[in-house]
């Protein structure tokens, strides 16, 4: 830290991305990227934009809003474009948290939530998981602050289900209830068809995992239009351009196939199951996973371990040093080929454990 750097970040502790290795040498399986590369109508459409980038691109999103808001059955007013959606969940930390409404989460969940909190200096609330990594809905029950809920919830893999969000927004009217859908093509209950019914129900979404697009950074927020005007708000007083015309041009052609992007959610599924079947015959237990990733533990090989063995021989994966999830690993689900791999690599490492 230098000398100059705010005395108000002296205690910051900045989120710490899983490894991106610059060489190809790794099966990577350590950050939930999709494995399926985007079709190559959405390079040819990146290509023809890029004539374009003397221009400063849409602040409005307006084509890509009318596209999504007809697949998602909301209108564009409902839809806020962000610079993945790690930035909608930050404006709505600035948007809908203060010292008298501070943000609430689980004391298990994604690790960038209380950065959020942090940085912007806002007072945070961590309600413990269950001991089977569940979320005991009636603990966010007439809270007093802005509820931040990742569902399904990261690194855990465990969803709640639609009527069980909709009981923790129905019982907090005055508060703010974000549900983080990052996950949510992979098995899961979108809670999209709430907006309309809740008026402090905020959904967050991502290009990044069922869409294949984690490099070209988009998400979205869909919500009352009056809560996607304040989003808006923070937005235009941050960064009007934040949705560049490359990513911007990148999601229309995603989404004109997005078929495509289904199948391939439904193959990802497939091979999660099927790993999740041969991990637990090789002694694993893990959790119920609605996402594109595992989270497994061995009572033979601790997590770090695992993560270390299997680095050795060119799989990554992810390994949190949070106490309370130590033992665990977060496996994301690649190709069945590289699935593959992971599981005979971790047949060897457990064999050589005997
Ligand atoms: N929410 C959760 C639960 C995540 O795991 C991630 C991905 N790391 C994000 C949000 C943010 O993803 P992105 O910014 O790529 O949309």
């Amino acid at each position: 830290m230098s000398r100059f750097f705010s005395e108000k970040y002296k205690n910051l502790v900045a989120y710490v991305p899983g490894e991106q290795p610059r060489d190809q040498k790794y099966i990577k399986l350590n950050t939930n990227e999709n494995p399926y590369p985007p079709l190559p109508e959405v390079a040819e459409a990146v290509r023809a934009e890029s004539e374009k980038l003397y221009l400063y691109s849409d602040t409005e999103c307006v084509e890509l809003r009318k596209i999504l808001a007809e697949r998602l059955n909301v209108s564009a007013e409902e839809l806020l474009m962000t610079n993945g959606s790690d930035e909608i969940l930050n404006f709505a930390f600035m948007a809908f948290c203060d010292s008298k409404t501070p943000a609430v989460f689980a004391d298990v969940t994604y690790g960038f939530y209380p950065v959020f909190a942090d940085i912007n200096m806002l007072p945070y609330e961590e309600i413990p998981l269950k001991e089977d990594l569940t979320i005991d809905i009636t603990d966010y029950f007439g809270k007093n602050g802005t509820i931040f809920i990742a569902n399904p919830n990261a690194p855990t893999a465990i969803a709640l289900g639609r009527d069980e969000i909709e009981e923790i927004v129905k019982r907090n009217p005055g508060n703010i209830v974000v549900v983080d859908e990052a996950y949510v093509d992979f098995g899961a209950e979108s809670c999209v068809p709430l907006i309309r019914k809740y008026d402090n129900l905020l959904v967050t979404q991502t290009f990044s995992k069922s869409r294949s697009m984690a490099g070209a950074r988009l998400g979205m927020g869909i919500g009352n239009p009056e809560l996607i005007r304040d989003l808006n708000t923070v937005k235009y007083s941050l960064n009007p351009y934040n949705v560049n015309r490359l990513t911007h041009a990148a999601g229309v052609a995603c989404l004109k196939k997005d078929e495509y992007n289904i199948r391939n959610c439904g193959i990802i599924m497939e091979t999660r199951d099927r790993t999740a079947k041969a991990l637990r015959d090789l002694g694993f237990e893990m959790t119920e996973s609605r996402t594109n990733f595992l989270f497994a533990r061995h009572p033979a090989v601790s997590g770090e371990e695992l993560y270390l063995e299997l680095k050795k021989r060119g799989i990554l994966i992810r390994h949190f040093s949070k106490e309370r999830i130590r033992d665990y690993n977060r496996i994301t689900i690649g190709t069945p080929e590289q699935m593959d791999a992971l599981i005979a690599n971790i047949k060897d490492i457990l064999e050589e454990k005997k």
